[in-house]
């Protein structure tokens, strides 16, 4: 790929970035309304599965916003999403990872929707289940309407992997907005959590002309609870807002 095709897709997310619902102008004037529920944040979520659907067209039919978070098999997705909801048993900590293929859907507080996407990555999954498996994923992702941003788990622990940067590199492509939330975070030493996303962001930075808003975070401790969840509170009220 060209350089210059890299910097006219970065160019392209930028601009989709700007115009969608976590516009930074737009979520600095909402940003009061959010605070009015931090104390909201501190306190566990009404949480409420409601369906595990095998591709977009089962999904729930609604326009409630949607976030979804996904990454590589072992993450640690369940645990972040068991401790934003402060549920221990909502999402299931993997025993067997790459076995779950599923959109699994939860309404937060009947205001949003949280969907559990299956990790990607795992090596012990035949090469044509991985395939079918994109497909599915990727069209759920291009085409939910209303699917706000996706959450895309990196784990500090590690240097930049390949199959992080291409994913990253597909939402931009098809222009889906999406966060970094840096995991397990309590697992690292400080110098190795510096290293690690100062070396994520030079090779994103290689293909993306700025970074995506990046959280860090640790299941354990809750680091990164409040911040993302009023991430999430303040991209509704924008749209609120702006509508
Ligand atoms: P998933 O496959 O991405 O859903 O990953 P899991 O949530 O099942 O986590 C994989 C393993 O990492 C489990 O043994 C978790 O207990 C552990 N883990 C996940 N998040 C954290 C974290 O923030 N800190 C620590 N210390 N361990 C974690």
């Amino acid at each position: 790929m060209s350089s210059n095709n890299n910097q006219r897709k970065s160019v392209r997310h930028s601009e989709h970035i700007s115009e969608s619902p976590i516009n930074k102008e737009i979520a600095g004037q909402a940003r009061n309304d959010a605070r009015t529920s931090a104390l909201a944040r501190t306190s566990a979520l009404n949480c409420q599965f409601i369906k595990s659907s095998p591709s977009l067209k089962e999904c729930p039919i609604s326009e409630m916003p949607e976030y979804a978070f996904i990454g590589r098999s072992n993450v640690g997705k369940s645990s972040l999403i068991n401790m934003l909801c402060m549920n221990s048993s909502l999402a299931k900590t993997s025993a067997t990872p790459g076995k779950t293929r599923l959109i699994n859907h939860f309404m937060i507080n009947e205001s949003w929707y949280l969907v559990d996407l299956p990790g990607y990555g795992y090596a012990k999954v035949s090469k044509k289940m991985r395939k079918d498996f994109e497909k599915t994923l990727f069209n759920y992702l291009s085409k939910r309407e209303n699917l706000y941003c996706v959450f895309v788990l990196i784990d500090s622990r590690l240097p930049p992997q390949a199959n992080d940067m291409e994913f990253i590199n597909r939402l931009g492509e098809m222009q889906i907005p999406f966060a970094i939330v840096f995991t397990k975070t309590d697992k690292t030493t400080r110098k190795q959590l510096t290293d690690n996303t100062k070396a994520f962001t030079d090779e994103m930075l290689k293909t993306w002309e700025e970074m995506p808003k990046c959280f860090y975070s640790s299941a354990t401790t809750k680091k990164g609870r409040e911040e993302i969840l009023e991430f999430i509170s303040v991209s509704q009220s924008a749209v609120t807002q702006n509508s």
